[in-house]
């Protein structure tokens, strides 16, 4: 009981939705893939014949069904593909704001051009590692960051 109380009111629902929408998508999809090789299959049996396919109509039904169903799991599965998303994306963010930043990290990227040519910014032309430890960027052969002294993973 605690645990429900603890969590705000939509919350709840929504998961229940979300279960409601990935049940119905998987039970549509699976109706749907039913009808539309139903439907096919007796399209081709029926080619060779002279009267014609009868159930030529399921297979609308079945794409009819598809797009039900995958408007149910993208609805169904839309947390957990947001969440995989972000998982993929973040660090390429990160990769890139530390690229454009010189290694100066996320709070750098308000940083000019002029900032970064100043005696404050430490080696600016360096294409190596970046050091784990203080952010800078190193020369590709350094062995120990110029501004801390740290090893730097090669
Ligand atoms: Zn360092």
């Amino acid at each position: 009981m605690s645990s429900i109380q603890q969590q705000p009111p939509g919350i709840r629902g929504q998961r229940a939705a979300r279960n409601v929408f990935r049940v119905v998508g998987v039970v549509v999809l699976a109706a749907a893939v039913t009808f539309l090789v139903l439907g096919l299959e007796d399209f081709f049996a029926s080619s060779d014949s002279s009267d014609g396919p009868h159930r030529f109509w399921m297979v609308f039904v079945g794409i009819f069904g598809l797009a039900v169903a995958g408007w149910c799991l993208q609805a169904g599965f839309m947390g957990a593909a947001s969440r995989y998303v972000a998982g993929e994306t973040t660090p390429v963010i990160k990769d890139s704001a530390a690229y454009l930043t010189d290694g100066e990290g996320i709070l750098g990227v308000g940083r000019t051009v002029d900032d970064a040519s100043a005696p404050s910014a430490t080696n600016a032309t360096a294409t190596g590692p970046f050091c784990s430890k203080c952010g800078t960027r190193n020369d590709g052969d350094a062995a120990f960051c110029d501004s801390c002294g740290a090893a730097l993973a090669h």
